[in-house]
This record gives C-alpha cells, structure tokens and sequence, in this order.
C-alpha cells in the first residue's frame, strides 16, 4: 500500500522505518528538531554523525536511528531562505529526492519528514510544504507497486495547516 499522510506531534516518538533530520552541515546537531533527535537517540547517534565528515546543503546521509522508535535517521541540510534568489527551492527539492534515493536503498517502507528549513532556517512555511508534497507525490509515483507510506509531521497547527492546503492545491 502506498500512502501520504499529515500527522501532528514530535518527530522524534514515531515508530517508522526511518525520521528525517532536518540537519546543519556539520551534522553535529543544533537546535530544532536535530536537538530534539539527538537527544532522543542518544550520544551514539552524534558519535555515528562524527564519522560522516558533514552533508552539503541538498544532499542527504544516512544513520540508525539507536534510542529512537525509528530504525534509521536520515540527516539532509536544507537551504537557508534568502529571499528565493540563491537556488532555494531547487536545494529543498533536492533534499526530498536525495532522502527518498536512500529510501530505496536501504529499503525502507515507512518515512517521516519535519517541515525542512522551515524553523532557523525560515524557508516559507507555504513553499516548503508544496515542495515536500509535490516530491513526494512525484516519488510515489516513479516507484511503482512497492509499499510506502510518508509522513509529514507538523508541529504546530500553522504547519499542519500549510500541509492541507498544498496536498489540496496540487
Ligand atoms: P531548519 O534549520 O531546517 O529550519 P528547524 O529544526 O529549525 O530546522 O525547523 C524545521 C521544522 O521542524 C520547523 O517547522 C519546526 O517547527 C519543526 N520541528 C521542531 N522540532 C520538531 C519535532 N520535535 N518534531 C517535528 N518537527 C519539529
């Protein structure tokens, strides 16, 4: 079965195949729901991300997901918004495709996204949710029979509501 569902709450306690990170560079974790990640994972999840040597913005890498209900993380570095004019919506589109390149590779059936950059990062909440449902639409699609169910987890009533409305308008 393949499905694209909205849920509201923490990231952090679904138990699917893999959550998605919305990470910085570094890998080293920050705040948001990377500080919320790490310290539900535990300290093995930032010695893993050590060995990693970083994430360009738009690429996407891949680590268990050790105290947490999820097999894996999958850590993307999203674009900062500035404005729209430095490649920000090809980076955030690049972030889903490259996140969903590795749920074919490992196989993973059920996945769960935040609202990438759209906290420190600022990325409009509006924009980003029509991209986060339009690839995932795209990728459901090109991927034909096998089982998938993606989530976006809102968390808080405005990103839920940004969800709606671009699953609605697309
Ligand atoms: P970025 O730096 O990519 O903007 P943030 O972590 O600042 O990342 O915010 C990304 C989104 O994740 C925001 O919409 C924020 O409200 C949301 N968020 C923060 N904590 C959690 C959490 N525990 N579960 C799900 N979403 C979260």
């Amino acid at each position: 079965m393949k499905s694209l569902s909205i849920s509201w709450g923490d990231i952090t306690s679904l138990k699917v195949d893999a959550i998605v990170n919305a990470a910085n560079p570094t890998l080293l974790g920050g705040g948001g729901v990377d500080g919320a990640i790490h310290r539900a994972a535990g300290p093995k999840l930032l010695e893993e991300c050590r060995s990693l040597n970083g994430c360009a913005v738009g690429e996407a890498k891949i680590t268990r997901g050790y105290e947490l209900p999820a097999t894996w993380v999958i850590h993307t570095v999203g674009p900062v918004w500035v404005g729209g004019t430095r490649s920000e919506e090809s980076l955030l589109q690049s972030c889903y495709r490259r996140c969903f390149d590795l749920v074919v590779e490992t196989n993973i059936n059920s996945i769960a996204f935040p609202a990438i950059s759209t906290g420190a990062y600022r990325y409009p909440l509006d924009r980003a949710a029509t991209v986060a449902i339009s690839e995932a639409q795209e990728f459901l699609k090109r991927n034909g029979s096998g089982d998938k169910n993606i989530v976006f987890v809102g968390f808080n009533s405005t990103s839920i509501e940004a969800y709606q409305t671009a699953a609605w308008e697309i």
